[in-house]
């Protein structure tokens, strides 16, 4: 057994979230150096998820504070004695965390583990310790807490990348964009042809708009109330686009497609929203839901609902497919990006909330190692 004073710590910067909505504090704290089988991970830029803003707004104070964040990306520190695939020195893009012993993770379906909750928000290891517990706070969000200067992961929820590659650029691909662009093409498995609505045009609409025109999906119709996004959404792929703001969604859906859709993909999380990509669906139609919402195949003709995590993703092959499709120009999703300080982080969460960001993606540069 290893005593606490046995533990050897590093001092670390992270933005701690103490009050309900924030602000998040940066803070010096302490973190554990790596367990057998973690990886120490500097982090480089981190992307700013709606999970995380979702988490913030609705977090219990009666709870120990936390660190967010859960699109890390960055260079790997230091190993575990057990860690077999990463050396230090590899650039690294973090993703969700997976127990990788349940019978969904052995056959290689790590979205469906048995311990996806408790891995990705518990707030500590599976095995229920935690590497920040010597500054009274917890980590481990998304096996990483990424708004900090140095997370550890496993190697489970980490992707090697190019070192040729710009690492700030890729941050966010471990969760919103691989999301977007997993569902079309891993769950939906869209083909050619077929029609397709999004609802919302942010940072994992637009993902799944770009995956939407790799496949060859016609037409494609994205929805949002911000005009911004929606011309955003036509230049990444989108053939229509509706403010469904001041136009009625499902009028114009027929209008465009002389019918209705044979997928909808909803991120939006509205009651509304839901009960009407399910009534501009064809016969045999998918809805799939991005919102934490389970499916159901008990609707008419053989529509269903889908609940869909992380895009059915398997980090370790889908990044590098994603990386592959933005080095042909297929999958731009640079566009969608803007960068801030780490300093920066509430601007960028209030940015993100108003609409009028895209995808933030915090620089870990300015920060002061200490
Ligand atoms: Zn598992
Ligand atoms: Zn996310």
């Amino acid at each position: 057994m290893t005593h606490q004073s046995d533990v050897r710590v590093r001092k670390i910067q992270a933005a701690v979230l103490r009050k309900r909505g924030g602000p998040l504090k940066i803070e010096s704290l302490e973190m554990e150096e790596p367990h057998d089988d973690e990886v120490l991970v500097r982090i480089v830029a981190t992307g700013i998820c709606h999970t995380d803003i979702d988490f913030c707004d609705d977090w219990d104070e009666a709870d120990t504070p936390v660190v967010l964040g859960h699109e890390g990306a960055g260079a790997v520190e230091r190993v575990g004695k057990s860690v077999k695939r990463v050396r230090p020195g590899d650039h690294v893009v973090l993703s969700y965390q997976s127990c990788g012993h349940c019978h969904q993770c052995r056959s290689g379906h790590p979205t469906g583990c048995d311990h996806l909750y408790e891995a990705n928000f518990g707030f500590s290891r599976l095995d229920g310790s935690n590497a920040l517990q010597r500054s009274g706070v917890r980590g481990h969000f998304f096996g990483q807490s990424s708004f900090a200067t140095h997370a550890l992961a496993t190697e489970r929820n980490l992707v090697v990348v190019p070192k040729d590659l710009n690492l700030e650029l890729l941050a966010p691909l471990g969760c919103g964009l691989q999301t977007g662009a997993g569902t079309v093409i891993n769950s939906l498995k869209i083909k050619g042809g077929a029609s397709i609505a999004i609802f919302g045009t942010g940072a994992v609409g637009i993902a799944a708009v770009m995956a939407a025109r790799i496949v060859g999906a016609c037409p494609i119709i994205g929805v949002d109330i911000h005009q911004m996004r929606l011309e955003l959404a036509l230049e990444s792929g989108a053939t229509h686009v509706i403010n469904n703001r001041h136009d009625d969604v499902a009028s114009r859906i027929a209008d465009i497609t002389g019918r209705g859709v044979d997928y909808v993909v909803e991120t939006t999380a509205s009651p509304k929203m839901h009960e009407l990509a399910i009534n501009v669906l064809n016969p045999h139609g998918t809805v799939a839901l991005l919102t934490g919402e389970s499916g159901t195949d008990a609707l008419p003709e053989g529509r269903k609902t889908l609940g869909i995590i992380a895009g059915d993703a398997v980090p370790q092959r889908f990044i590098p497919k994603l990386i592959a499709l933005y080095q042909a120009g297929q999958f731009p999703f640079d566009r969608l990006v803007k960068f801030y300080d780490f300093s920066e982080i509430n601007q960028a969460i209030a940015d993100a909330k108003a609409g009028d960001t895209i995808k933030p993606v915090l620089r870990m540069s300015g920060v002061q190692d200490c």
